[in-house]
């Protein structure tokens, strides 16, 4: 199960003299997308170089190390797991030597298939290193009989199903590639006429890149001295994540040819002509809610107020690996303004509503600062179901939304009333229409068909524990 929860950033630069430096500068815009671990791998006249650890990507690489990294081609990842994943062996980029010589992987997404690709090979003989589903392409790929890496890539991707943005960097090229239902991004830009790749267009902008398009569905994209070309190798049925716009992409960025920002002030405003209410100000839950909130006072015309205060110098709450750590977080993060929510009806907004544990926290924290009410919006619909392609999200036990009412949410965040964007905002707020986009997470209509043992429930504590004592 090592990918499960796997969420990722992508990087890699073709035929640049600071080909790791770049790669450093651009994970570090991509930080966001993965906190536990951070690599950057380099071709140098054939030989690979790789330096990977845990940790966040400026803690990880100084000058030193990065001088080890020579080399005119570099790829890059960051990775953040669940705890019982959370090692070095499984950092990527992965390496691997074949006789077509040595290759890295770097891979933002998770398989759906992968466990049972990864047991066939098992009975016949291969011997995996890590438990992250990645590692099963490279297998792949090392089977296949096709002479160049781009023809092996694509019968390796012809075996594996669900999400997949991916850098494979070998002698000579860089090839990125993106699943048939895209539903990870993964961006194509320029720099100085050095092609480069990226998770989100934010990587191209520190670096001074420009955004050319992005890799599209069932692309596999290859970067040489030949310069850029391109194989179609599955027909596309692009399906791309929503929850990139509700959440986790950074709002600077273009995700699927489209801005992140506009889409939360999208949703925002829908949201505030689907769930009116009368109030003095609008506080948005920075810095995940402060886009919909901008949309929402717009359309309501209701004054936004900076209620809330975030310390930038703690990494996110949700990404803490224990509960316990998780719940003292939101205090550390988050403060309220007294001088600004005392005595005033707040319209309360966050992107979304996940365990609940975070919004109960921050009503309370308005209550004690002397707010008179909390109206709570999210501007996304209820969380009711795991996501299987990359997005870490708790099991279904957990999700608050798939075993209450709403009335039973807003009772136990207790908020004076609560509101959520409907799947249709949503939909119409993003511009894509449901079939032509990801949200199971929302929804249960999952585009890639998930194993069947998906939705199994992990035991929660407190069952494994009743289990134990009978
Ligand atoms: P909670 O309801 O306490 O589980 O947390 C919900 C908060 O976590 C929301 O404010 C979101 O901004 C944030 N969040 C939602 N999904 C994720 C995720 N996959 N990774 C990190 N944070 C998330």
């Amino acid at each position: 199960m090592g990918g499960f929860r796997d969420e990722c950033g992508v990087f890699g630069v073709f035929g640049h003299d600071d080909a790791a430096n770049l790669s450093y500068l651009g994970l570090y815009a991509l930080q966001h997308r993965g906190q536990e671990s951070a690599g950057i791998a380099s071709i140098d006249r054939g030989n690979l170089f790789i330096e990977r650890e845990m940790g966040y990507v400026a803690d990880v690489f100084d000058e030193a190390r990065l001088s080890r990294l020579p080399g005119r081609s570099a790829i890059g990842h960051v990775r953040y797991s669940t705890a019982g994943d959370s090692s070095l062996s499984n950092a990527q980029p992965i390496v691997f030597s074949s006789g077509r010589g040595p290759l890295a992987l770097a891979h933002n997404g998770n398989l759906v298939n992968a466990e049972e690709i990864r047991r066939s090979l098992e009975k016949e003989g291969a011997l995996f290193t890590t438990n992250s589903d990645s590692e099963t392409i490279l297998h792949l790929l090392a089977r296949s009989k096709k002479e160049s890496a781009a023809g092996a890539l694509v019968d390796a991707l012809a075996e594996v199903k669900g999400a997949y943005s991916l850098v494979v960097l070998t002698k000579g090229e860089i090839l990125a590639a993106r699943d048939p239902n895209a539903l990870r991004p993964l961006v194509l830009g320029d720099l100085e006429g050095a092609p480069v790749v990226a998770s989100e267009t934010c990587a191209f902008d520190l670096i001074g890149a420009r955004y050319v398009r992005d890799v599209e569905a069932g692309e596999v994209v290859r970067l040489s001295a030949a310069g850029v070309e391109s194989i179609r190798f599955a027909f596309p049925h692009p399906t791309p994540c929503v929850f990139e716009h509700v959440y986790f992409a950074r709002p600077d960025s273009l995700v699927f040819g489209k801005s992140v920002a506009g889409s939360r002030e999208a949703f925002g405003e829908r949201l505030a002509r689907e769930h009116p209410v009368e109030a003095d100000i609008v506080v948005p839950v920075p810095d995940s809610g402060t886009y919909a909130a901008v949309g929402y006072a717009r359309e309501s015309k209701i004054p936004l107020g900076l209620g809330l205060v975030r310390n930038h110098y703690v990494g996110r709450t949700f990404i803490e690996p224990k509960q316990s750590i998780r719940s003292f977080g939101v205090k550390v993060k988050l403060n309220a303004v007294r001088e600004i929510v005392a005595g005033k009806r707040i319209v309360l907004i966050d992107d979304s509503l996940v365990r609940g544990t975070t919004s109960r926290k921050i009503v309370k924290m308005l209550r004690d600062a002397g707010a008179k009410e909390v109206h709570l919006r999210i501007s996304s619909p209820p969380t009711r179901f795991s996501c299987h392609y990359g997005i870490d999200t708790p099991t279904r036990r957990e999700l608050i939304a798939s075993n209450s009412s709403e009335e039973e949410i807003r009772k136990y965040v207790d908020a004076d009333t609560l509101g959520y964007l409907s799947p249709e905002g949503l939909f119409e707020a993003f511009g894509r229409p449901e079939h032509a986009t990801c949200a199971a997470c929302f929804t249960g209509n999952y585009p890639v068909e998930i194993p069947e043992s998906g939705e199994a429930e992990e035991p929660s504590e407190v069952a494994a524990g009743l289990e134990v004592s009978n």
